[in-house]
């Protein structure tokens, strides 16, 4: 943010709150830059796993998912963001964990849920090139080296089941999660 929403004052970068923050220094108004929320999952289908492929961006397989709207909570974000992109329904059967996401600009907070698909059938909605089910391990190898590799391997060990690492050092890129650019 460049310039002050309540007073159109240029922002200056300046110290507040334990932190270099953009503060008006007409109004005192201070630019918290909050992050924006992203819900994915790891989604279910009888034992496989569903994975899309986005249109835009990084064009990269990853968990299903994109940011919540005004007046949804993250459950509902993610079954409407599951819902619009694979074509099933879902219900939300464990909260898993939350990432921090930093980009140049935006930062985000990404929360992982897991998702059992309840019934329709997949069909990549209008944002997606492809979606698949796939065995897990084959999951895994298509997310390789990515932060959605770090999760799915979480949750693997989380629920117990076995597998073989995709063979990769996870390099963390935060972002390649989200679905859609924000600008
Ligand atoms: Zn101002």
């Amino acid at each position: 943010m460049k310039y002050c929403p309540e007073c159109a004052t240029p922002l200056q970068q300046k110290e507040a709150y334990s932190k270099q923050r953009m503060i008006c220094s007409n109004c005192g108004y201070i630019d918290w830059a909050n992050p924006a929320p992203v819900a994915a999952a790891v989604l279910l289908y009888e034992k496989q796993i569903v994975l899309v492929k986005n249109r835009r961006e990084d064009r990269n397989w990853g968990l299903p998912g994109g940011f919540v709207e005004p007046g949804e909570n993250a459950e509902e974000g993610v079954l409407r963001e599951i819902f619009e992109e694979t074509g099933v329904n879902g219900k939300v059967t464990e909260m898993l964990w939350t990432y921090p996401m930093l980009r140049t600009k935006k930062s985000f907070l990404l929360i992982v849920f897991e998702v059992q698909r309840v019934d329709g059938e997949l069909k990549a909605g209008d944002e997606i090139a492809d979606v698949r089910r796939v065995d897990f391990q084959d999951a895994l190898k298509l997310v390789e080296g990515r932060l959605d590799e770090h999760i799915l391997s979480k949750w693997a060990q989380h629920r117990g089941i076995s597998f073989k690492p995709a063979g990769s050092r996870v390099t963390q890129t935060p972002g390649t999660s989200i679905r859609r650019d924000q600008t």
